[in-house]
């Protein structure tokens, strides 16, 4: 049985990235700093600090494309944007 995989959405780079608010800040991924980020994640600390966790488009794309093949896997339908949403 021959799996047609052609209806597969496909997402464009610049579409994904679409879904992002970016500025000037520090990628915790890769560490490079003053660059174009997007915020990944925010971490609250029992003592109320609150901490930001931003990505590059570099790494956005990353995760991006490893969330999309890990909901492939488990057969879930992905959908990109939702880094640092808080949903797994
Ligand atoms: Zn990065």
């Amino acid at each position: 049985m021959t799996q047609l995989r052609l209806q597969e959405t496909v997402m464009d780079r610049r579409e994904i990235l679409a879904l992002y608010e970016w500025a000037i800040g520090d990628c915790f991924r890769c560490a490079q700093t003053g660059a174009l980020t997007a915020r990944f994640c925010e971490l609250d600390t029992p003592i109320g600090d609150c901490y930001e966790l931003r990505a590059c488009e570099q790494c956005i794309l990353q995760l991006e494309e490893e969330g999309r093949r890990d909901a492939d896997k488990h057969g879930r339908e992905y959908q990109p944007g939702r880094l640092g949403s808080g949903e797994a």
